[in-house]
């Protein structure tokens, strides 16, 4: 039994990450400042003796008494509307609050797991990518307070273990989806669900062409609870090879959904990568790692579950003021001319 920390726990990705912890029997005290988290995600474990909530903004310190195993530093705005919304929280989770979740580690001589990002690639020059690809990033445009702060914090990590000798991990997380995703968070699986359950148009950004590969939220915190187990460095990627086009997984939802929305064409956002696939040979090869949901089968999962909180899925998406990429009901994405482009039946 561990006793593991984990910050960001009651976000999409954090609480499913406790929910395995818990289960096999670990201890897990779940930090989170509830930014861009719910309390419904933890809502099952809190009245666990195992399980802790402490309602904390990690930027700001990361004090847990008692020994801790492991630390998982997860807590960060992940979807590109959360992040352009607290564009300096998010450099400060990524710097200060990786640095707290560091230093928790080092003193209690800890393993300490870093959520990373594919994002550290940027719009990727190389394609699988592999995580000897060093990225291509924008470092001024607005992509870059979520993309910058991975970056940093995987320097840092990089140095807390050269320098102070913490057993770190840093895993590359690639676009994940499932159960417990805000069905108003404006990614794109969570934005075609709900558009597709409410019949409205489906917003496609730029032309569609844009590629994404998708890993169900099960694989993906197997992948995790894999690499806070070994003793491996990484970078490791993690995520689902099968890759597809925006369009594409456009068409996949309104068939599963038996939706007849039309699609809506809107201007792409700045620096938004135009491909994106994962190479996990080195997932495969240190951790025995790979994905086993095929993508039909998660977004089937998926849709199921927003289809039990219809009213949250039907209420009205939230703006972001000066943020708004098109018509209304279209929550904002990054800042881009304004208005859709072109429409069409998917
Ligand atoms: P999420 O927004 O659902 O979860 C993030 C959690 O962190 C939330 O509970 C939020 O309240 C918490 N948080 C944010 N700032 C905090 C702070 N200063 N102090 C304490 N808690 C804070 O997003 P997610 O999809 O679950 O992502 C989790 C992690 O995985 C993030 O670090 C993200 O960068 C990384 N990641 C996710 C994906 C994906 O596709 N889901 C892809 C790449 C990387
Ligand atoms: N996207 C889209 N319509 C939406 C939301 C996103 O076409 O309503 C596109 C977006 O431009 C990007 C891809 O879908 O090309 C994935 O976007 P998401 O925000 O989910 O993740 P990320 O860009 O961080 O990979």
């Amino acid at each position: 039994m561990k006793r593991v920390v984990v910050t960001g726990g009651a976000g999409f990705l954090g609480s499913h990450l406790c929910d395995a912890l818990i289960q096999r029997g670990d201890a897990v005290v779940c930090a989170d400042d509830l930014s861009t988290g719910r309390l419904d995600n933890i809502d099952h474990l809190l009245d666990l003796p195992a399980f802790t909530f402490a309602h904390m903004d990690v930027s700001e310190g990361l004090e847990v008494s008692g020994p801790v195993d492991v630390v998982a530093h997860l807590a960060s705005p992940a979807s590109p509307p959360d992040y352009h919304r607290s564009p300096l929280g998010t450099l400060a989770v990524g710097s200060r609050g990786t640095e707290h979740a560091l230093r928790l580690a080092a003193r209690e001589q800890a393993r300490f797991l870093l959520a990373s990002t594919s994002e550290v690639y940027g719009d990727p020059a190389v394609h699988p990518q592999r995580e000897d690809y060093w990225g291509n990033v924008n470092p001024i445009g607005p992509r870059s307070v979520y993309d910058e702060a991975k970056r940093f914090a995987e320097a840092l990590t990089m140095a807390y273990r050269r320098s102070v000798g913490v057993d770190t991990g840093v895993v590359r997380i690639f676009n994940t989806y499932g159960p417990r995703m805000r069905p108003h968070d404006g990614r794109v699986v969570t934005s075609f669900i709900t558009q597709a359950l409410n019949g409205d148009p489906l917003t496609i950004y730029g032309d569609g062409s844009q590629t994404r590969s998708f890993c169900y939220v099960d694989d993906l915190v197997r992948g995790l609870v894999a690499m806070i187990d070994s003793d491996e460095p990484g970078p490791v990627n993690l995520g689902n090879p099968h890759e597809r086009t925006v369009s594409e997984l456009a068409a996949a939802v309104v068939a599963l959904t038996g939706s007849s929305s039309p699609v809506e064409h809107h201007p792409l956002p700045v620096d938004d990568p135009t491909r994106r696939r994962p190479d996990i040979g080195k997932a495969r090869a240190v951790l025995g790692w790979q994905p086993r949901v095929d993508t039909e089968e998660g977004l089937r999962r998926t849709v199921d579950w927003f289809r039990t909180r219809m009213d949250e899925v039907a209420a009205a998406a939230p703006m972001v003021a000066g943020e708004q990429v098109g018509g209304a009901g279209v929550p904002a994405a990054s800042p881009v001319a304004a208005g859709p482009v072109a429409v069409g039946r998917s």
